[in-house]
């Protein structure tokens, strides 16, 4: 088939609505109609290019919903009409991380922008169009049949489409990676979809201080309306000091989702006894943080890191789609902002700016 795609060329300039034409699924796979995809920063990263492995032309997004189109030989649990929310990591299925359920850690995956047999499903005229993980922004894309997890149609697929990413990684991040316990106290620092996605789980989990931590306060408000019981001024020359206030010298729990400078030395000092810090941004590569060895080792301190939110797609999608459907998950209220396909570089434009928690790209 041919759809129109929004598709990146080269860091630097904007997208372009090409005819795409998107392959059959092969063996494994399955072609999926998208309902909506997420605005992740890590598309972000890719379009600035600060990670050198992303290929182009390609297809970015990597948080999405749909409704399944076919099914390529040998796909077993999925048919044609299913509605699935797309995970961004299939791993292999095989290997002992994989059977362990954590596939987002799984060291056999194809190079980011090629399907598991090295080519590609897009294609445009001559040109070879790469997958930015599962190219969530394609009206029509093809996955891994392990990346498309089926879910209760009662969902609305555009609200289960931040499933695939921000609330996986946030929620996932608090609930699965930290074990947030009643009464516990938490900080998230940096306040975007995956950030307001953890604040919110801290709330459900009944965390005590949530303490949100952001650059933007006119976004304070709706912080707390999500569960934050605190917010502070990351720029604020005294925000740490305000921290240890709130939560009486310290914090049980740091969520570190922003990559800026400022973000992990703050967690890391925000830490109380015993507490630990849940590293859970993505860094350009080549990145490097310091960190004071004693303020580890005098408090027991703990750094652990959460890659998607230590989430198990097949497990915790259905999970969280029961939690939004018994009103406990407030899905909606993430959304700060909805862009058609051709406004796909507006939409990640309000993602820089740091007003947006989370965007989505709508399709018909
Ligand atoms: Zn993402
Ligand atoms: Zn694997």
């Amino acid at each position: 088939m041919r759809v129109p795609t929004p598709v990146f060329f080269s860091p630097g300039s904007p997208h372009r609505i090409v005819e795409l034409d998107v392959a059959p699924p092969a063996a494994g796979e399955v072609r999926v109609r998208m309902a909506a995809s997420g605005v992740c920063h890590s598309c972000l990263y890719a379009m600035d290019g600060e990670h050198a492995a992303v290929p182009a032309p390609i297809v970015l997004g990597d948080e999405g919903a749909g409704v399944v189109e076919s099914v390529g030989a040998g796909v077993t649990g999925l048919a044609a009409g299913d509605h699935v929310v797309i995970s961004w990591a299939p791993g292999c299925g095989r290997c002992r991380i994989c059977r362990q359920g954590a596939p987002a850690l799984c060291g056999d995956q194809p190079p980011l922008g090629r399907m598991a047999d090295g080519t590609s499903r897009f294609r445009h005229g001559d040109t070879e169009v790469w997958h930015y993980g599962p190219a969530t922004n394609a009206p029509y894309t093809v996955v891994d049949a392990r990346a498309a997890v089926p879910v209760d149609p009662a969902v609305p697929l555009d609200l289960a489409a931040l499933i695939g990413c921000a609330v996986a990684t946030g929620v996932g991040a608090v609930r699965t990676t930290a074990r947030v316990r009643l009464g516990e106290s938490m900080a998230v620092i940096g306040c975007g979809g995956v950030g307001v996605a953890a604040l919110h789980a801290g709330a459900i989990s009944g965390a005590y201080p949530i303490v949100a931590v952001d650059v933007v306060p006119a976004k304070f408000a709706a912080l707390r309306a999500m569960g934050a019981t605190h917010c502070v001024d990351a720029t604020a020359p005294d925000a740490l000091a305000q921290i240890l206030d709130i939560t009486g010298g310290g914090v049980d729990h740091a969520f570190v989702t922003s990559s800026a400078a400022a973000a992990f030395p703050m967690a890391v000092a925000s830490l109380a006894r015993r507490g630990t810090c849940v590293l859970i941004a993505g860094y350009p590569d080549g990145a490097a943080l310091s960190i004071d060895p004693g303020h580890l080792l005098n408090g027991e301190r703990r750094i652990v890191a959460a890659k998607y939110g230590s989430s198990n797609p097949p497990v915790d999608f259905p999970d969280l789609v029961d939690l939004y459907l018994a009103g406990r998950l407030d899905l909606a209220a993430m959304v700060s902002g909805r862009w058609r396909p051709d406004q796909v570089d507006e939409a990640y434009e309000a993602l820089r700016a740091g007003v947006a928690t989370r965007g989505l790209i709508v399709f018909d």
